[in-house]
């Protein structure tokens, strides 16, 4: 057995020292390991680079040599049957897939925290706390006896799919789909809780129902720190870690984001913690593990989130339609539509989507936003060619069946396509090779048009140069500029910061003074780049940015009526 004592003797100082004690062999090297990415977050962070004063002792207390083999590998030869191996990790990173330590509380990871010893990787791995004296609760889904201090993983991926959080949080119990949920909540709102409750069980409910299945978990956990501004979430195989602005109870569509949050992440319960491509296991932690399955995992999740928020009676049908296509509005709009598809987006995530820059939109797309869409639209396809009887439910349910009977396996690519197409009864190849594997663009009306709903193109009114300008203080800044824009066309670049604007200085009023202007004018702009003031013409252009509406048909048929009465459940 492994066994790591985890103590925070400074936690102003952002460090958590940990104290590894391993049985070990006689005479053999022993091998250690940090992680160098974290399941569910699909970019190299080199945790290791947070850790320090590592030391070797025997069983006696003396001092072992320990070397260090590469960036994030440890070797010390074993001459005793137990060794205690001691470091510190530098939390000071307050993100859902990082570690994080002050006198308020403790957020820990497993993969930033815990090395791994190689050939133990199987073995139980306990954890043994000792929290600040200030901090009396503990929320983490491995399991204890009698001690809550003490708690116990299986293994090692258990050990790293299982975040915890220790403090002063608020911890508030209820049942729902079968199974006790706990809410480990940080830091304060502007939330209610009990409407947050009543909602999150009415979601969870409709989640198990679709599966058709007992809950998967015996116990889950809501970890949710309130934040000044990070937003985003982390799924585990019990738990997920969210972040949430704190004020995004209020007004109703930052509510309706934040819930669609906690449905994203309890749907990853099933899709991805269980149901999985083949490439995302077991998890090498050593390097990438490269899959153009991403879609799969987080597109239809986004496409669920929001769809079960809208069935729980959280959303109207009304709101669920506009948030379908203001996200159809955004990928349309992100010019790397065309240029990445959604396979390559998922494949390259560890290189591109989470580090993003000022030519992001030019040449990627989101696996999240467009696969939701993608998902949407296969969904109605299906229903289209089944007659209604069938959905990406139906895909959904197919691929748990399968998990359960081959858990640790995973479906590839042509098991996804397959399934998809035994659901619909007709060949799908095309529709991934254009949409997923491809970039071919999406009618998007056409699949609406199945279930009898109208998706209408709208053009921007305002005049635009196909810049995003970011104001700091009475000054602007360029952040994105889209290819082919007249501001590409005209010399601008990212960074320039822009001065005046046809001999008028810039104010945040300029976007109005272009009212005076038609297309095809050409304007001077006075820009500031590294510090030189140089001056560009660009033509005022068109609007080309899009917006949809999806509302429902009048007259429509029997059969839209049937797969509308059964996607929207009215
Ligand atoms: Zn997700």
């Amino acid at each position: 057995m492994l066994s790591y004592q985890i103590k925070f003797p400074h936690p102003e100082l952002h460090y958590v020292e940990v104290e590894l004690s391993i049985e070990t062999p006689d005479n053999k090297w022993m091998e250690m390991y940090m992680p160098v990415w974290t399941p569910g977050s699909y970019m190299i962070r080199e945790f290791s680079r947070h850790l320090d004063n590592l030391i070797v002792q025997n069983k006696d207390g003396q001092f072992v040599d320990c070397h260090k083999y590469s960036k994030n590998i440890w070797r010390f030869y074993s001459q005793y049957s137990r060794h205690i191996v001691k470091y510190r990790i530098y939390a000071n990173d307050l993100t859902v897939r990082t570690n994080h330590v002050d006198i308020d509380h403790a957020l820990l990871n497993g993969a930033g925290v815990f090395l791994a010893v190689k050939g133990y990787e199987q073995k139980t791995h306990q954890v043994i706390i000792w929290p600040h004296k200030n901090w009396k609760e503990i929320s983490c889904t491995l399991p204890h006896n009698e001690n809550k201090w003490i708690r116990t993983a299986e293994n090692y991926d258990l050990l790293v799919d299982s975040p915890i959080e220790i403090g002063s949080h608020k911890i508030i119990s209820f049942d729902a789909g079968g199974i006790p949920h706990e809410l480990a909540i940080v830091g304060l709102s502007n939330g209610d809780n009990s409407k947050l409750i009543e909602h999150l069980k009415a979601i969870i409910d409709k989640e198990v129902d679709l599966f058709g299945h007992p809950h998967p978990c015996e116990k889950y956990v809501f970890i949710i720190h309130h934040t000044d501004n990070i937003y985003g979430g982390l799924e585990h195989l019990n738990s997920s870690v969210n972040m949430v602005p704190r004020w995004d109870y209020f007004p109703r569509d930052k509510y309706l984001r934040t819930i669609s949050l906690l449905s994203h992440e309890y749907f990853h319960l099933w899709n991805i913690k269980r149901i999985r491509p083949v490439e995302l296991g077991p998890f090498d932690y050593m390097k990438e593990n490269y899959t153009r399955q991403l879609w799969a995992i987080e597109g239809i999740t986004s496409y669920y989130d929001d769809y079960f928020v809208y069935l729980a009676g959280v959303s109207s049908l009304d709101e669920y339609l506009k948030i379908i296509a203001d996200n159809i509005s955004n990928v349309v709009n992100t010019p790397g539509n065309t240029v990445q598809s959604l396979g390559e987006s998922s494949f390259d995530a560890w290189i591109k989507y989470y580090r993003g820059h000022e030519n992001t939109h030019n040449n990627q797309v989101s696996y999240y936003s467009k696969g939701a869409t993608v998902a949407i639209a296969l969904n109605f396809l299906i229903m289209h060619q089944t007659e209604g009887e069938k959905s990406l439910d139906d895909v959904m349910r197919a691929l748990y069946e399968m998990y359960l009977i081959r858990p640790n396996q995973g479906y590839s690519e042509e098991e996804l396509l397959q399934i998809c197409e035994e659901v619909a009864g007709v060949c799908l190849r095309s529709f991934f090779e254009k949409y997923i594997f491809g970039v071919e663009p999406l009618n998007y009306s056409e699949y609406f048009e199945y279930a009898g709903l109208s998706l209408k193109e709208e053009v921007y009114q305002d005049l635009d140069f196909g810049w995003i300008l970011e104001e700091k203080g009475n000054s602007f800044w360029v952040s994105k500029i889209d290819n082919g824009s007249s501001a590409a066309n005209g010399g601008i670049n990212a960074r320039d910061e822009i001065l005046a604007l046809n001999g008028y200085r810039m104010t945040s009023q300029w976007r109005r003074s272009l009212h005076t202007y038609k297309v095809g004018d050409e304007l001077d702009i006075l820009v500031s780049r590294s510090g030189i003031v140089k001056s560009f013409k660009i033509e005022i252009q068109s609007p080309i940015k899009k917006s949809f509406v999806i509302s429902r048909k009048e007259g429509i048929s029997d059969k839209q009526q049937k797969i509308l009465s059964k996607w929207s459940k009215i």
